[in-house]
C-alpha cells in the first residue's frame, strides 16, 4: 500500500487496514485475523474491545464526555485516587499522551531546580536522561531522546539535557552535580531496543539523587501499567522514584497520559502553572478506570507473573535453535525484545504474513508487546510463528 494521498509521510506506508479487533486479535479489510503482540504499541492492554472496557465507554459517553478541568470531574479524582494508592503519597495531573506526560515531568525537574537554586534563571535546570532513550517527539521529549533521527531537521534542541549511559552508575555520577535538577530515565527502554534498567543501577541511582537533591523521575509511558506483572517496572527494584509519568496501556486503547509526584514535590505545580483542555475528561477516565477494573478482577498481574516465564523460556529455546537469526532476547514480563542478526523488519513482515504482529525497535530488534490478557496458548503461538518464520529464512 501506499502512503494516502491526503496524509502526510511521517509514517512509512500501512501494510494493510486495520478495521475491527477482539481479544488479542486484530483485523484486516479481508478478515485475516493477527495475533496482536504489538497492542498498539503497548496501548490495547485488555486486548481489543474487552467487553467491560466497551460498556464502561459507552455508558460514560451517553452522560458526560467533557467539560474540561474548569469543572471537578469525580471520575477524574477517583482514578488520582487509584493511581495515588499505586504509587504512593502524592498527586496526579493528567493528560493525553505519553509525550505530554513527559513535558509535564521536566517542568516539574525545572520548578525543582528553580526552587533549588533559589532564583528564577536558576543555575539548577539540569535534566540527566539516558542515551538510548526514547521519551517522545515534542520538542521536551526530542531534547531528551538523543536519536538523530528523531532530532534530525529540528535543531536546535531545547537547552538544558544530559546524557549518561544506563546501567553505569559512574556515568550518571559524573553528569549529576550541582546543576541538574533531576535524573530522567525510562525504568525499561522500550523504542531503544528493550533495556532494563538494573534494579541495583536504579537502586544506586536513588541514593545519587538524594544526595544531589535532584529528583529521580522515572518514564513508565512503554513499561507500566501491569507489563511486568507489576502496576508500575520499577516496583521489582524496590525503589520509589520523585515522579512517573505513564500513558500508553493507561486508557486500554483510548488516550490519556498521566503523571504522579511524591508528595514532597507536589506543590511545585500551583494554579496556573499548567494545564489542558482535554486532560482527565471523563470519557479517557472512565475508559482508564475500565483498565484498572479488569487488571484487578482478573488478576492480570498475577497473570502475567505466571504465565511469563514459560513463554520466556520457549523464547530461550527459539534463540537455542536459531541462534544464526537471533543473539539476545532481553526485556520482563511481557515487554520482551529479540535482538536479531537478520534485519528485524524482514523478520516483522514475514511474522505478519504469517498472522503475528510485532514491532521493531532499536538495535535491529524485535518487540514482543503481548495485551496483559494473553493466554498461555496466544504466547506459545506466538513462538511458533517466529519458529516457521526463521526456518523459512534459513
Ligand atoms: C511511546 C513513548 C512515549 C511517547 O508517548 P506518545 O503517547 O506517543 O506521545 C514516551 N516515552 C516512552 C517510554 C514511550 O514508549
Amino acid at each position: 500500500m501506499d502512503t494516502p494521498d491526503s496524509l502526510l509521510r511521517n509514517y512509512g506506508p500501512p501494510a494493510f487496514n486495520a478495521v475491527r479487533g477482539e481479544g488479542a486479535y486484530l483485523y484486516d479489510e479481508s478478515g485475516k485475523g493477527y495475533l496482536d503482540f504489538g497492542t498498539g504499541i503497548a496501548v490495547t492492554s485488555l486486548g481489543h474491545s474487552h467487553p467491560k472496557w466497551v460498556r464502561a465507554v459507552q455508558e460514560q459517553a451517553s452522560s458526560l464526555v467533557h467539560c474540561s478541568n474548569l469543572y471537578g470531574i469525580p471520575g477524574q479524582i477517583e482514578l488520582a485516587d487509584r493511581l495515588v494508592a499505586q504509587a504512593g503519597p502524592g498527586r496526579i495531573l493528567f493528560c493525553n499522551s505519553g509525550a505530554e506526560a513527559n513535558e509535564a515531568l521536566i517542568k516539574l525537574a525545572r520548578l525543582h531546580g528553580r526552587r533549588q537554586s533559589n532564583n528564577e534563571d536558576g543555575r539548577r535546570y539540569h535534566v540527566v536522561c539516558a542515551e538510548n532513550a526514547f521519551h517522545g517527539r515534542t520538542f521536551g521529549g526530542m531534547a531528551a531522546t538523543p536519536q538523530e533521527k528523531v532530532q534530525s531537521g529540528f535543531h536546535p534542541m531545547l537547552d538544558g539535557f544530559r546524557h549518561g549511559k544506563l546501567n553505569d552508575i559512574a556515568s550518571f555520577d559524573r553528569l549529576v552535580d550541582d546543576s541538574a535538577a533531576a535524573v530522567f530515565i525510562e525504568s525499561i527502554q522500550g523504542e531503544g531496543g528493550i533495556f532494563p534498567a538494573e534494579p541495583g543501577f536504579l537502586r544506586e541511582l536513588r541514593a545519587l539523587c538524594d544526595e544531589r537533591g535532584a529528583l529521580l523521575i522515572l518514564d513508565e509511558v512503554q513499561c507500566g501499567i501491569g507489563r511486568t506483572g507489576h502496576f508500575f517496572a520499577y516496583e521489582s527494584a524496590g525503589v520509589r522514584p520523585d515522579a512517573v509519568g505513564m500513558a500508553k496501556g493507561l486508557g486500554g486503547g483510548f488516550p490519556i497520559g498521566a503523571i504522579w509526584v511524591a508528595e514532597p514535590f507536589a506543590d511545585l505545580f500551583q494554579p496556573g502553572s499548567h494545564g489542558t483542555t482535554f486532560g482527565g475528561n471523563p470519557l479517557a477516565c472512565a475508559a482508564a478506570h475500565a483498565v484498572l477494573d479488569v487488571i484487578e478482577e482478573e488478576k492480570l498481574l498475577d497473570a502475567v507473573t505466571k504465565l511469563s516465564p514459560p513463554w520466556h523460556q520457549a523464547l530461550e529455546a527459539l534463540l537455542q535453535k536459531h541462534s544464526a537469526h537471533i543473539t539476545g532476547l532481553r526485556g520482563i514480563g511481557y515487554m520482551v525484545g529479540l535482538q536479531l542478526q537478520t534485519d528485524c523488519r524482514t523478520v516483522a513482515n514475514a511474522a505478519r504474513e504469517k498472522g503475528l504482529l510485532i514491532v521493531p525497535a532499536g538495535h535491529n530488534t524485535i518487540r514482543l508487546l503481548p495485551p496483559l490478557i494473553a493466554t498461555k496458548e496466544d504466547l506459545l503461538a506466538s513462538v511458533e510463528i517466529l519458529d516457521e518464520v526463521l526456518t523459512n529464512l534459513d
